[in-house]
């Protein structure tokens, strides 16, 4: 059993709750021997710049997660892009989008003349609303990115079916949740397509790459046109053949062949890596279950839903539960007893003067509604911009250790057993957590 402090807060003079030092509970990613050949065998051969393993990557992920067709980028944000040109998004045209993401779930619609309309989350999910994503569509919305954010899945069902009523695309961007279930089924395969990073950082980690994924071949193929001129010979539908050759989006997104060795093999021990995540994450907030003040941000057991590989894991902070103790100097009480806990998450976008103030194109008006001929959106979004206080980070475990868990969980209780102690202290500085480029909120 774990030891577990019983005197007063670290942050005021007394033992710290976490004592045990285990890297092999966070380390990340996990780079096997295994791995090391693959990458090796592509060197030797020279076949770095070749698309036969990422073929065989494509093959396997699509059979992993059961889609039609799979499509390697050299990042997750080349995957978007792609994604976005793929059903449709062009000049004029705007994508909905949460702006509690990582920017690359929207910004590529800048770089294809496209406006971006943030819409607003719901409190529990941190995913999109879709009441409020039935508010903003107008006509000119052409896409709607559902991220799945902090591995949560977004409710698929109301947001296909108002992009049926409207007749627009739905992309998913999956990069926070390879794995992770909606009823019962994987994300990524609700959409009209899907996107993941499969950068170092998440949790299916290749090096640095994407994937498109698409049981639609016209999707799949206007993604090849995009990105991948090499590949053009492999086209079958003649609109698409007669401009073959040259990359429609004057890019060039094809996957370096030592991702793609690493990713055949991260792909193996991925089911295995996710189970072990998602036992010790759901057993550090079953320790929790009940504390005031912290809640899980997991889907309900038994729904069906599931986190996957739970990247980028954060509780629900609720300050009221609490004196109205700030979540800043609750996670600096958390650090002192060796908790690496952060306010907040991502810092949602809509508040960044790129999408404030900045003219991308020189319309005469903020690029944001750069096509909304009424001017201004009246688009507050008043559960995202409550999120940085009523949010933090937590460790991402990824093996269910349950000492080093226990000694984690004891922390919460302890922080919140004490918590009057820290009311006297509070400057409330650090409300307004998170960050714009957040990769992973806690790395221990
Ligand atoms: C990481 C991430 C991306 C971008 O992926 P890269 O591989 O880093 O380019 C896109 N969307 C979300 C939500 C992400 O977290």
């Amino acid at each position: 059993m774990a030891r577990v402090a019983t005197s007063g807060l670290a942050l005021l003079g007394g033992e710290p709750a976490v004592r045990v030092r285990d890297e092999g509970t966070f380390r990340w990613p996990i780079v096997t021997p295994e791995m090391e050949a693959a990458v090796l065998g592509v060197l030797r051969r020279g076949a770095m710049s070749d698309v036969d393993v990422t073929q065989q990557f494509e093959a396997e992920f699509a059979a992993w997660l059961g889609t039609r067709h799979a499509l390697a980028h050299n990042t997750g944000t080349a995957a978007l892009h792609a994604a976005m040109f793929a059903v449709g998004v062009g000049r004029g045209d705007e994508v909905i989008c949460p702006s509690l993401t990582y920017w690359a779930s929207c910004l590529p619609a800048y770089a294809l003349g496209a406006a971006v309309v943030f819409a607003d989350v719901e409190p529990d999910t941190l995913c999109l609303d879709p009441a409020d994503v039935a508010r903003k569509v107008g006509p000119r919305t052409r896409a709607i990115v559902a991220v799945h954010y902090a591995a949560h899945p977004a409710d698929m069902d109301p947001l296909m079916a108002i992009a049926e009523r409207h007749g627009v695309k739905v992309i998913e961007d999956a990069s926070h949740a390879h794995g992770a279930l909606y009823k019962g089924r994987m994300v990524g395969t609700f959409g009209h397509a899907a996107a993941f990073s499969l950068m170092s950082g998440k949790s299916m980690a290749i090096g640095e790459g994407g994937m498109l994924a698409t049981d639609d071949r016209r999707i799949y193929e206007r993604a090849v046109l995009f990105g991948h001129y090499e590949r053009h010979g492999s086209l079958e539908l003649d609109d698409l053949r007669a401009a073959a050759g040259l990359p429609w989006g004057g890019v060039k997104y094809r996957m370096h062949q030592l991702s793609s060795a690493v990713g055949r093999v991260q792909l193996r021990s991925y089911p295995a890596q996710m189970a072990e995540i998602d036992a010790a994450m759901n057993l550090f907030w079953d320790l929790l279950e009940g504390v005031p003040g912290v809640r899980a941000h997991r889907p309900p057991k038994g729904s069906g839903t599931t986190k996957g590989g739970w990247y980028a894991p954060a509780g629900h902070y609720r300050p009221e539960e609490l004196g109205g103790l700030s979540v800043g100097r609750f996670c600096e009480a958390l650090r002192a007893e060796g908790f690496p806990a952060r306010p907040g998450v991502n810092r949602p976008l809509h508040l960044h003067p790129l999408f404030e103030d900045v003219d991308v194109y020189g319309d005469g008006r903020p690029t944001r509604w750069a096509f909304r001929d009424g001017g201004a959106l009246a688009d507050s979004l008043p559960v995202t911009e409550a999120v940085p206080g009523r949010t933090f980070g937590v460790p991402w475990f990824k093996k269910p250790n349950r000492a080093v868990i226990e000694q984690h969980a004891a922390a919460v209780r302890k922080v919140v057993d004490h918590h009057r102690e820290l009311l006297a202290g509070d400057q409330d500085a650090d409300v307004g957590g998170g960050t714009w480029g957040m990769s992973t909120p806690t790395r221990s």
